[in-house]
């Protein structure tokens, strides 16, 4: 997955790419999520220069779709990357601190339940774009972390499967057919042992690739108290899905 932008007058579009190389047809489909980012699905043969034509072609319609977007959630949950708001990490919940300084290079530290925000400026869509990286450098190195002491404990597994961050809506990670595991970014934001247990269910389907009753006796050998962890996890997914 790649971030891209385009200009359309005075808009610029951001929009992440995702390249699809068994993608049944040729086609760049475009979509504009609920908390109004925009994912590209293109074939892996298709230039960036395709793909942003392609986004130029429909630049009306996306714009009028991340504007919906943006109200509807607004009304549900706002956030307006202030200080004082809290951010979730691994469970915890952080008090979000914006001090705007003259410096070149923004920073963001966790440190004592808050999360410090260094930057020249305290431009909300700026603090958005930061924290979103942040989150997913994060994610990486959590989740590649629990894969590795995973696969210590499951004996039929050699080695991690190949993984990718992918920001999904309603879903925290998927398995695709070929084995390679899509986890989203905004898991890191749950507690370990959610993590731990999207992380066991993507696994399992490597061996079982649907929800049958040996993929469960699987996921229940590998963490018997599952069911409970799920539930926290649904619980807590409006909030840790609201960026
Ligand atoms: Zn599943």
């Amino acid at each position: 997955m790649t971030s891209h932008s385009i200009f359309y007058g005075e808009d610029r579009i951001d929009f992440q790419t995702v390249t699809l190389t068994d993608y049944p047809k040729r086609k760049v489909a475009i979509h504009v999520h609920p908390d109004g980012s925009v994912q590209v699905d293109a074939p892996s043969e298709t230039t960036d220069l395709e793909i942003e034509e392609a986004v130029r072609k429909k630049a009306r319609w996306v714009l009028k779709h991340i504007t919906e977007a943006q109200q509807q959630r607004a009304q549900v949950l706002p956030r307006q990357y202030i200080s004082g708001e809290s951010y979730f990490y691994l469970g915890r919940r952080h008090i979000l601190k914006i001090t705007e300084e003259p410096i070149e290079k923004a920073s963001i530290k966790m440190l004592r339940g808050r999360l410090e925000v260094r930057c020249e400026t305290g431009n909300p869509g700026i603090i958005k774009d930061l924290l979103r990286g942040w989150y997913r450098k994060r994610a990486k190195e959590v989740f590649q972390r629990h894969l590795h002491a995973q696969v210590e404990q499951i004996p039929w597994l050699k080695s991690p499967p190949p993984w990718k961050l992918v920001v999904m809506q309603k879903q925290w990670g998927s398995c695709s057919p070929k084995g390679k595991l899509s986890l989203n970014p905004h898991l890191v934001k749950a507690p370990r042992e959610c993590v731990d247990y999207v992380l066991l269910h993507e696994l399992c389907h490597l061996k079982e690739h649907n929800h049958s009753d040996r993929f469960y006796r699987l996921l229940d050998e590998l963490m018997p108290g599952w069911k409970a962890v799920k539930g926290k996890l649904d619980g807590m997914a409006e909030l840790l899905l609201n960026e």
